[in-house]
């Protein structure tokens, strides 16, 4: 097939695969059905792995439906001891409200594609599947692997997690399709710890307060100071790489997206608490600021007198890929080629999939067609010019991978 056919595949690719309402468990065996009946038809080798439904009740929470099962596909072509490996995930967001048109039945319009995952990231796996494709009857002396994984929109353990950590998946280099959009790769991504702190009084009925001692009133000073405090801490660090928004490259801290009470206005509330989502800047560890939390945490009830507990429900690593990397340069280069683009470096303000890479050593970078404002929005589209440059890309580096980088 030459690029033509390839993008034209590309395109029904991308259509056929929005159809499937890959929604938190929902028609995932459908899906990587689909795309091995799409890839053998091509010559290209495919397995599916169905990840333990034990592993999958292990790590997945009772709200992301655990019982209906993850599958893992493994695309592969081309020889050699180097593998180039790119990644995508196939689940989708829900739809949510605002669309114009059905978000499951695809539209074009004016040179895009509408419909919930165009951009995030069912155009990327449609780009980097074509690449394989393209390269299945070229054997390329470099191996080629498309791997599709679920659950990235829910954290990604029974995904990446499973394909990096149970199966072992150990690249030369990973490019995940995520839609960074074409002028800008990610090298890396901030982490992610959200912690629960909850402070206790005494509960009482309302009608007689006097009998109670008010979690709420402690909490509101606790709150304050703690959140007061551990800005003042952090703000002394600052993170010496480039960031795609400069305001990233310092730790933050969001208090109060969940609040603890017990909900009836004639309590005197007895527990009180509030969530704190904590990002992490690339130089700083997951353990090290769930350390840090608890440690101011246990100053200021002995400070204050006020009994604390903090529950930690999220810790997860920043990702780091050095800007000199062999995968850096190679994809810079392969855009500077094929679409006369130099993207530029830098790390993604949110959580990405390239962790589980990283934590295993293995040079990782998002880059990918989309528009990553449009991810999770109503209307939700991908500029087809785009799917098509990502192809020309993707074709590109692995010609100067193939030549070692
Ligand atoms: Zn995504």
């Amino acid at each position: 097939m030459d690029l033509k056919a390839i993008r034209d595949l590309s395109l029904k690719i991308l259509l056929e695969s929005i159809r499937y309402k890959t929604v938190l468990g929902d028609q995932y065996g459908d899906i990587v059905d689909y795309y091995k009946e799409v890839l053998s038809q091509h010559g290209v080798h495919v397995t599916i792995h169905r990840v333990p439904d034990e592993y999958v009740k292990k790590y997945v929470p009772e709200k992301f439906n655990p019982w209906k099962p993850r599958y893992i596909l493994i695309a592969r072509v081309g020889y050699g001891d180097k593998v180039l490996q790119f990644n995508g995930h196939y689940d989708v967001v829900p739809p949510g409200d605002g669309w114009r048109s059905d978000p499951f039945n695809p539209i074009i319009s004016e040179g895009r594609v509408y419909g919930r995952g165009s951009t995030d990231m069912k155009g990327g796996i449609a780009a980097f599947l074509s690449t394989l494709i393209y390269y299945a009857e070229r054997e390329p002396s470099l191996v080629l692997e498309g791997v599709l994984v679920p659950d990235e929109e829910i954290g990604g353990l029974a995904g990446t997690g499973y394909l990096v950590r149970e199966l072992d998946s150990r690249p030369n280099w990973v490019v995940i399709a995520e839609p960074s959009g074409l002028e800008r790769v990610y090298n890396g991504h901030r982490g992610v710890s959200w912690f629960i702190i909850k402070v206790f009084g005494r509960q009482a009925h309302g009608s007689a307060p006097w009998l109670g001692d008010n979690a709420l009133e402690k909490m509101l000073v606790y709150a304050s100071r703690f959140i007061g405090e551990y800005r003042k801490l952090l703000d002394i660090k600052k993170s010496v790489f480039n960031y795609e928004d400069p305001l990233a490259a310092k730790p933050t801290v969001n208090p109060g997206g969940i609040l603890i009470s017990p909900g009836a206005v004639n309590i005197v509330p007895g527990v009180s608490g509030f969530s704190i989502d904590r990002r992490l800047i690339v130089e700083e560890k997951a353990d090290e600021v769930v350390r840090e939390v608890r440690d101011l945490a246990s100053r200021i009830t002995s400070e204050t007198g006020i009994e604390s507990v903090v529950e930690v429900l999220e810790a997860s690593n920043p990702a780091y890929t050095p800007e000199s990397s062999v995968i850096v340069q190679s994809i810079r280069e392969a855009a500077v080629k094929a679409i006369g683009v130099e993207p530029k470096p830098v790390i993604c303000t949110g959580g990405l999939d390239l962790r589980y890479y990283s934590e295993k050593g293995v040079e990782a970078i998002a880059y990918g067609p989309g528009v990553i404002g449009l991810a999770h929005q109503p209307n939700e589209y991908i500029v087809l010019e785009d799917l098509y440059k990502a192809i020309s890309v993707y074709v590109k580096l692995v010609e100067i991978l193939e030549g070692g980088g």
